[in-house]
């Protein structure tokens, strides 16, 4: 049973010294459990949290700990009675091949879909997050802007579908000219703007002639700045994440601008709400199922996986992912079905 376990943890950006690759035996489950073997594993931003001591809304892992995450599993032993050998269900297994589980927070995948893996993307946490986010604190009105950046990594193409499908104008943001043109051409963005832009608080402003209702927040950083002045009365801003300062070791250079930010919350009466999503939304999970599996079913939300072949390449495509250089959903391929 291969398992990748933290192995230090990461000053700044994460390194592969960070990681260790073991090899124990597989596990042996007891009455009450199954044993799952591992097919694809999700990987996401949140993940580099866990590798730090600080405590946040969920304990730090351990050194020595199996790095955690979703997974797609497929049964391979069970003495539990609603999970039979065979079953692919979504599980938190972690970077490992085999696991047990007593069957809580495990989630049975239908048998007949198509692309499991989309149980980590599309129809699973981060679609389910983007969902939420957009709907719920988003406060979507037809019409409205509404501006989200990573805008084709799985919350924000979601973000955008599901806002276009709400009538609102969608602006995304993403890292190059490829991710931009996607953003448009098959997400169906209105207009994408690329945040390497030296010009880009221009082109945000020149994307936003009606100024910003919405600014669905993944990034933080830049893209931040240049919302800011844009926001209109009343602005909306789900604050989801952060990745540009995930790696960060110290605040931001420059000039304190705590103030500022304060000045356009009361001036703009703007609306700033965080949300971990189970915590907050955990029940809602079946009925966003239902709605984004026909969604996705029928071709109305589209999706694009970044599939990475094999454990041992997972830290990898973890920096990766964090420096933007994924295109789409990030999946581990572990194991063939
Ligand atoms: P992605 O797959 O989109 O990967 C992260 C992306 O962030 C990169 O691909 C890159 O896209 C972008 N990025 C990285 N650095 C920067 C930067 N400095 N400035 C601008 N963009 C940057 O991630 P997810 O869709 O899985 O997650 C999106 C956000 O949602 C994250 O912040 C994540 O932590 C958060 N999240 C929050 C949850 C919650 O419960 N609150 C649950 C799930 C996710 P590009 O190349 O386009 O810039």
């Amino acid at each position: 049973n291969r398992q990748i376990k933290l192995a230090s943890r990461p000053n700044g950006v994460p390194t592969s010294d960070n990681f260790e690759l073991t090899t124990s035996d597989i596990p042996t489950p007891n009455d009450n459990q199954m044993l799952l073997r591992t097919v694809y594993m999700s990987l996401d931003p949140y993940m580099r949290g866990r590798m730090s001591a600080s405590k946040s809304y969920a304990d730090p892992l351990e050194i020595g700990d199996v790095m955690l995450g979703g997974t797609v599993a497929q049964v391979v032993e069970s003495n539990i009675d609603k999970f039979a050998v065979g079953d692919l269900v979504v599980s938190n297994s972690g970077w490992q091949d085999y696991s047990v589980s007593d069957g809580e927070g495990v989630l049975k995948l239908d048998k007949n879909m198509s692309n499991p893996s989309y149980g980590l993307g599309v129809l699973g946490m981060p679609g389910f997050t983007g969902y939420m986010g957009l709907t719920d604190i988003g406060k979507p009105k037809k019409g409205e802007t509404l501006v989200v950046a990573a805008a084709t990594g799985p919350v924000g193409a979601t973000v955008g579908q599901v806002g276009n499908h709400l009538g609102l104008r969608t602006v995304g943001v993403a890292g190059g000219a490829e991710k931009c043109a996607y953003a448009v051409e098959e997400l169906g963005f209105d207009i994408c703007i690329d945040h390497k832009a030296d010009d880009f608080a221009e082109q945000l402003k020149n994307a936003c002639p009606d100024g910003i209702d919405i600014y669905y927040e993944n990034v933080g950083g830049k893209v931040l700045d240049g919302v800011l002045p844009l926001l209109n009365a009343h602005a909306r801003i789900p604050v989801c994440g952060l990745v540009s300062q995930y790696n960060a070791t110290d605040l931001p250079d420059g000039k304190d601008r705590l103030g500022m930010l304060m000045g356009h919350i009361l001036s703009q009466r703007l609306t700033i709400k965080g949300f971990i999503i189970f915590e907050e939304y955990g029940d809602h999970f079946p009925e966003f199922l239902k709605i984004m599996g026909e969604w996705v079913e029928s071709g109305k939300v589209k999706t694009k996986e970044h599939i990475v072949d094999g454990l041992a390449q997972a830290p990898q495509a973890f920096f990766d992912m964090l420096e933007g250089k994924n295109f789409g959903k990030t999946v581990v391929k572990v194991a063939d079905v």
